[in-house]
């Protein structure tokens, strides 16, 4: 299995190799070594996908919020 990521320091695409969770991977073009750690983007991509979740049910709240308040305006006028 390849992987296609950005090195952090030039931010050329490196395409590595990924048979654990955590690799040290040497940039071929600036010689910078980082750590790139395939659990790390599940985590992140879990992370943002439940983040965005909640997001949705705030919004249906605020949502909801305003309905009323707009509601309530037209009875009062
Ligand atoms: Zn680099």
């Amino acid at each position: 299995m390849k992987i296609v990521s950005k090195c952090p320091f030039c931010e050329k695409k490196l395409r590595f190799p990924v048979n654990k969770g955590k690799l040290l991977i040497k940039c071929p073009h600036c010689k910078n070594q980082f750590v790139f750690d395939l659990n790390i983007k599940k985590m992140l991509k879990t992370l943002i996908s439940r983040i965005k979740s909640q997001f949705n049910i705030y919004k249906h709240k605020t949502g909801l919020f305003i309905k009323k308040l707009w509601d309530k305006n037209k009875k009062s006028t």
